[in-house]
């Protein structure tokens, strides 16, 4: 589809059909998985600070919904568009799958740069695109969750406007809230706790002893700055971490908490100012010897360009999509150990899932539970994983995708065509 086509969604699509051509998938099943089942386009009109009016574009796709409720996050970026967002989606709905949770993937996003609005004008901006939405949303349809540019207020500020529409509460419609309004403690850190806990088991595997790993942490928003935090709380040495701007390099080791407490000083801008190591590029951080590399910014960071310069163990992709299909098999064939991004950030969804069941059973559990459960359904995914690709002798990313495509192939299976 013509409105799709864009790099994002070609490199989901050609994932796809690698995956797809792997297992045979049935032809007819794969036309109607290649594209999303609902795409909408909305017109975000906020009244700035100014007393000018902007419009902004607003999408929200859902991709699949044959397994339950489709879930996913809401990106705010300049660079948004429905390819991306589409592709996200279906990123989605394999991640869900594999992790065995009873959900579908979507995802959504506004054209904008959120540093730029005032907090009066972003409120007005997500109440707005909210209403837009509204015909998609709820707990038992679609349920939308933070991402890139957005957080627990955005999400409430969403909470509010729909419970507004219905004329009561109504948590269950997003995750990622503050827990003062339902959401579930573990919820913010878990994307990070997620890739720590696989990351740890794919050490196991290969035989790396944690005190000897050293990471370098590309994005510094809530996936980059509680995985590097975790992954020194596990007992690793993180010597690298950047933002947009810039990173900060220190072989002996960066204090992570330190760390944290100066760069929000800051206003979370520059690493650099930090001035807790030398500052390098983020096609420097990308290249440095090291046991394990997070990329954990946005999609395509990794491509044929720079690929050959990565010197890591282990790849864990906390971002969505951070590795194109051509800079995988160059990683591939460097024996780089890949921990593919549906598994690796899993943990954020999966702690969505729990706090939307808390919702629904207005019944909350304690952070020992929700860590607990995480890291059982989390590194049960890996080994499950792991085990696939052993068996059927594929990559990881192979593995990861043709277990959750096969999943929603099942239920579509089952289900039939309507009419
Ligand atoms: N935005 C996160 C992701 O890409 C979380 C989605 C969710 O919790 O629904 O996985």
């Amino acid at each position: 589809m013509n409105e799709l086509d864009n790099h994002t969604f070609r490199l989901a699509v050609a994932q796809f059909d690698q995956a797809a051509e792997r297992m045979n998938l049935d032809l007819n099943l794969r036309e109607r998985l290649k594209l999303p089942e609902r795409s909408l386009i909305v017109s975000v009109p906020v009244r700035m600070d100014n007393g000018t009016v902007k419009v902004f574009t607003g999408y929200r796709v859902k991709h699949d919904s044959s397994r339950g409720p489709s879930k996913g996050g809401i990106r705010y970026h300049p660079d948004v568009n429905l390819g991306e967002v589409a592709a996200l989606a279906m990123w989605m709905t394999w991640k869900c799958a594999l992790a065995g949770l009873p959900y579908g993937g979507a995802k959504g996003g506004v054209q904008v740069a959120p540093e730029q609005l005032s907090r009066g004008e972003l409120q007005r901006l997500t109440r707005r695109y909210a209403a837009e939405i509204f015909p998609l949303i709820g707990p038992d349809k679609d349920v939308p969750a933070p991402d890139v540019g957005t957080d627990a207020q955005v999400m409430a500020w969403i909470m509010d406007t729909y419970s507004q529409q219905m004329g009561f509460a109504v948590p269950g419609v997003v995750t990622g809230k503050p827990l003062s309004i339902g959401g579930s403690l573990g919820r913010e850190e878990a994307t990070g706790r997620g890739v720590v806990d696989v990351t740890l088991e794919a050490m196991k595997h290969l035989g790396v002893a944690v005190p000897t790993a050293t990471v370098a942490v590309q994005g510094f928003g809530n996936v980059g700055s509680h995985t590097a935090r975790i992954m020194q709380e596990a007992g690793a040495k993180v010597i690298a971490v950047s933002n947009k701007t810039g990173g900060l390099y220190n072989p002996k080791g960066l204090n992570i908490p330190d760390l944290l407490t100066r760069y929000r000083a800051t206003g979370r801008q520059s690493l650099c100012d930090v001035k807790m190591g030398d500052a390098i590029t983020n096609e420097e951080l990308l290249a440095l010897d090291c046991t394990i590399l997070v990329p954990a910014a946005l999609s395509e960071q990794i491509t044929q360009d720079n690929a050959a310069k990565v010197r890591c163990r282990i790849l864990a992709e906390g971002a969505n999509g951070p590795t194109t299909l051509e800079a995988d098999q160059i990683l591939i064939d460097k024996g780089i150990f890949i921990i593919p991004d549906i598994l690796a950030n899993s943990g954020g969804v999966i702690v969505s899932y729990f706090e939307w069941v808390q919702d629904v059973q207005r019944f909350f559990w304690k952070a020992k539970d929700i860590q607990d459960r995480l890291h059982e359904i989390i590194t049960d995914a890996f080994h499950r994983t792991l085990q696939f690709a052993t068996t059927r002798q594929v990559t990881m990313r192979m593995a990861a995708l043709m277990s959750g495509i096969d999943k929603v192939a099942q239920a579509h299976l089952a289900r039939g065509l309507y009419p």
